[in-house]
């Protein structure tokens, strides 16, 4: 089976000023797809072939394939939890259910910004719905909450290579340009689909 790289739903240039068409060149065309060919590699006549990556996912021992198809699955989840003209406050059932969690979206911005910001290292913020509620959370390096039962909303990759051509070491200015750039449509989504039978969201096709 193979995996492959997805294509983003916008053009390099469309999520500037926040993100550069530079950094998404590196970041989906080079380090993402990095992953999935590793993935593919790793995988090859190995009983993981005929697995899908939720699967993978699900069932990997912790190490280099398993690592490789964790970023494959956020990455991909990445690229949809952003958008050209995104952000904004949520409406809706996923504005509901900010409110129920976390008190208000500015609480919710806040408890999610200083998370992201305060990750030491490489990794990933989270917004998952579990048991029934949403929280906030990071995963280090590769780590991708479906492991835990926890089904992602968002995410923000908080990798150095996710921001370091347009903000240096400012973590802190590219997390202010993510909530430009959130996709609620998607994160609403995800928490329909999440109340829903499928205890995992199929955001990442697999070919056939
Ligand atoms: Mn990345």
């Amino acid at each position: 089976m193979t995996f492959t790289l997805p294509k983003l739903q916008y053009s390099l240039a469309d999520l500037e000023p926040h993100i550069s068409a530079e950094t998404l060149r590196y970041h989906h065309g080079k380090h993402h797809k990095g992953y999935v060919d590793k993935l593919n590699e790793l995988t090859l006549g190995t009983q993981f072939a005929s697995f899908s990556l939720e699967k993978i996912l699900l069932t990997a021992e912790p190490g280099p394939l398993l690592n490789n198809a964790e970023q494959h699955y956020n990455h991909s989840f990445y690229w949809k939890s952003l958008r050209p003209q995104g952000g904004g406050e949520p409406k809706g059932v996923i504005a509901d259910a900010i409110r129920d969690a976390f008190g208000s979206f500015k609480a919710f911005k806040k408890t999610f910004s200083d998370a992201a910001d305060g990750h030491f290292g490489s990794g990933w913020a989270w917004l998952v719905r579990e048991d029934g509620a949403l929280r906030v959370l990071t995963t280090h390096d590769a780590g991708c909450p479906i492991r835990a039962a926890q089904t992602p909303i968002i995410t923000c990759d908080v990798w150095e290579h996710a921001y370091y051509i347009d903000y240096r070491n400012e973590r802190a200015k590219y997390l202010d340009a993510y909530w430009s750039l959130i996709d609620w449509d998607f994160a609403a989504a995800n928490l329909e689909l999440s109340m829903g039978s499928k205890p995992v969201n199929g955001v990442v096709a697999r070919s056939a």
